[in-house]
């Protein structure tokens, strides 16, 4: 008896063993997929596209909602580049205990504590921009309006203006294949929520339901489902020229992929868009930090205009850009990416501080697929914390210093950059209302 268990005791631990390598190799697997993270974006550029949507994994949705802000951040050249999506903690993250000024968490009559939404710098924005609105004309409607209330109203509306800039935006996501970009796997789609039904859902949703209705079959199915044909388009708001989707069509039913292992791979793989729209953040600046740094106008940046001269910026922040611009490693920091032998345990780690380290080259990715992205050129280079125009940055994480290059003195100075950057060619985004 003794002995059997025992021997199940043995088991477990095997087996344990086991799924401990597993998740391991998908670790890894992620990490892989951050370094090219650009290209789990699927973002409709060409004329023609096709997009398969995969079924949802368990528990998901097949369209997702998430909500990002889209703000103004600082990019290289000292350009302010508009239309940056960035991660709503706020909206996005499970909600926070709520705090006492002592720091104690404040219990509801039940005795359960109560919950917040996760503080965002960028929502908070919002609020207090909504707060300086003139409250005495909640009510009035404009046509019973006298002259002085008249113009209140118009400081109000132009408050209001100022106040939605920060506000959170609602947008779908949908998991699926790019057909014509099958080697990279399973991509997110993201697109705006549109308030005058005229966005990507408005068009999509009436497709998919045709299809369902037509073929009594999921559109997503990998058996029965379809490929569906977007076609693009080119639009023109306030003096921009957008792409934009002109119609999306289902192509009819169709197997995912003519190959079986192909298909299971990309209706298994778990990545989901969480793994993909992450919360940004700069060298030793974390999310919280950046959110406050683009509210306040000095989001950081990675310069690299002179390719000779590569390097990130902090405005108002010397500390930390000397800090990003040289990289130092400790072997007992938990840095992500960093192994150590299975013996080692808790045991103490010699600490090992190395300066003036090139990392390796990471590999540039762009954060905003679906960003309007226009250019901006800056008021000036040094960009000073302006309180109204909250630059944006897409930032990056920080270079990862995995298989971090060891020089010494002769090192250069080139900081790679990080998992971000600007999405090439044109911008695309829905229309911007
Ligand atoms: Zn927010």
């Amino acid at each position: 008896m003794e002995n059997q268990t025992q021997t199940s005791e043995d088991l477990s631990q095997l087996k344990s063993m086991f799924s401990d390598y597993q998740k391991k190799q998908s670790q890894s697997t992620k990490r892989k997929s951050r370094e090219n993270i650009l290209a789990k974006y699927f973002v409709p550029r060409n004329r023609n596209e096709t997009f398969r949507i995969l079924p949802p994994k368990p528990g998901k949705k097949y369209i997702e909602e998430a909500f990002f802000h889209v703000v103004t951040t600082n990019v290289a050249g000292g350009k302010k580049k508009h239309g940056s999506v960035i991660y709503c903690p706020a909206h996005n993250d499970p909600k926070v205990p709520k705090l006492d000024s002592t720091g104690q968490p404040l219990l509801d009559t039940n005795g359960a504590p109560m919950l917040v939404p996760a503080p965002c710098p960028l929502c908070a924005r919002n609020k207090e921009w909504l707060a300086k609105q003139d409250p005495s004309l909640k009510g009035v409607k404009k046509e019973n309006m006298n002259e002085f209330q008249l113009k209140v109203k118009a400081k109000n509306d132009e408050i209001y203006k100022e106040a939605i800039k920060w506000e959170a935006k609602k947008f779908y996501i949908v998991r699926g294949i790019d057909k014509g970009q099958e080697k990279d796997g399973v991509k997110f789609w993201r697109f705006k929520h549109n308030y005058k039904n005229q966005g990507t859902l408005d068009k999509l949703l009436p497709i998919l339901e045709n299809y369902v209705s037509t073929h009594q079959a999921d559109f997503s199915s990998a058996e029965t489902g379809t490929d569906l044909n977007i076609i693009m388009t080119d639009s023109e708001f306030n003096g921009h020229v957008y792409k934009a989707i002109s119609a999306i069509t289902a192509k009819g039913k169709s197997l995912l992929h003519q190959d079986a292992d192909v298909m299971r791979v990309w209706v298994e793989d778990d990545i989901i868009w969480r793994d993909v729209f992450k919360p940004k953040q700069a060298p030793n600046m974390p999310p919280y930090d950046f959110l406050v740094a683009v509210a306040n106008g000095t989001s950081p940046y990675w310069e690299d205009t002179d390719q000779t001269n590569k390097h990130w910026v902090f405005p108002g922040r010397p500390d930390l850009e000397e800090k990003a611009n040289t990289r130092t490693m400790n072997l007992d920091s938990d840095e992500d990416d960093f192994e150590q032998a299975s013996d080692l345990m808790d045991e103490e780690v010699p600490r090992v501080t190395i300066s003036n380290i090139t990392p390796e080259k990471v590999g540039e990715f762009t954060d905003d697929a679906s960003d309007i992205g226009k250019e901006v050129t800056a008021e000036a280079t040094a960009p000073a914390p302006v309180v109204d125009t909250a630059p944006v940055v897409d930032t990056a994480p920080v270079a990862p210093v995995a298989e971090t290059v060891i020089e010494t003195e002769t090192v250069s100075t080139t900081t790679e950059a990080p998992e971000d950057g600007e999405p090439e060619g044109e911008n695309y985004d829905d229309l911007p209302f």
